[in-house]
């Protein structure tokens, strides 16, 4: 496994491995790493003759300079990490090989994927998020790119990305992974308190129970009670919402012709969490 900084060396290796006609599974993250991660690894490894994982904390991705400040950062125990998990490359740039003329994002249309819920309360997140995918996608020509459905919205806008912009690159989503007590895995989990690391694992159980009473009741109903559900937890919900998995669009009537999706963002203290859950 060789670890690469600079985008020119990046490019030469990915320049000989197309000259061989052989295979590129690219995984992008953020770092401090988990199980969730190498869960993408994993795959990209089984299916490509190479694996690229970049580690960058993208600036222009978050909204509030406090948590970019304080996102956990764990390179070396992230090498070691990746080391035995199939990838060959790891790609850590630094800010300044990503954004040479400046930390601004393009502008993006994704029509309308991207003002549903992250995109209300984090506002510039996702004009971030393609920004830096849509650059890290162009240096490294992957053939398969894996992202995970703990970020449902950002994989249907990287779908979306990929088609605008005729990225020869195929988007494979990857289920959740989670902790023994159901809490998505997730890298802002190492920054949660005891307390509240032992109340976040209410937020799956709070969907799958709301799974259950949508069967019976209507979206508002359903709405109403997951609210109610959080107040008695130590946990601040800042959204619920059921969505149209294709368009995200907040679903105000059942319909069996779409598959809808519980979505969820909580404060566990200081730490924003976020998880989704099938409710087809
Ligand atoms: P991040 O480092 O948080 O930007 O995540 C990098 C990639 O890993 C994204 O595609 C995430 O959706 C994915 N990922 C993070 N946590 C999980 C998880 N618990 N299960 C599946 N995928 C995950």
């Amino acid at each position: 496994m060789v670890v690469l900084k600079n985008v020119s060396e990046v490019e030469n290796f990915i320049a000989q491995i197309k000259s061989d006609e052989e295979t590129i599974g690219f995984v992008p993250t953020m770092g401090a790493l988990h199980s969730g991660h190498l869960q993408l690894v994993q795959n990209a490894a089984k299916n490509n003759d190479h694996v690229v994982v970049s580690i960058f904390v993208n600036p222009t991705q978050f909204n509030n300079s406090e948590d970019l400040q304080n996102y956990p950062r764990t390179e070396d125990e992230d090498i070691k990490l990746l080391e035995n998990s199939g990838c060959e490359i790891v790609f850590i740039p630094s800010v300044k090989e990503i954004y040479p003329d400046g930390e601004t994002s393009e502008h993006f249309d994704f029509g309308g994927l991207e003002n549903q819920m992250e995109g209300k309360f984090r506002p510039g997140h996702f004009d971030g998020v393609a920004t830096v995918v849509k650059r890290l996608l162009e240096i490294v020509q992957p053939d398969q790119a894996y992202f995970g459905e703990k970020d449902f919205q950002q994989l249907r806008i990287i779908q979306e990305l990929v088609i605008q912009f005729k990225l020869p690159t195929k988007i494979i989503p990857i289920s959740i992974i989670r902790e023994p007590d159901g809490l998505a895995m997730s890298s802002r989990n190492k920054r949660l308190t005891s307390e509240m690391r032992a109340e976040a694992p209410q937020i799956v159980k709070i969907l799958n129970e709301a799974k259950l009473f949508y069967k019976n009741h209507t979206v508002a109903e359903t709405k109403d009670w997951v609210v109610e559900q959080f107040k008695s937890t130590k946990l601040n919900l800042e959204y619920f919402e059921i969505a149209d998995e294709k368009t995200l669009e907040p679903i105000s009537e059942k319909s069996t012709k779409t598959a809808s999706r519980g979505f969820v963002a909580v404060f566990a203290g200081q730490i924003r969490l976020i998880d989704n859950l099938s409710f087809s």
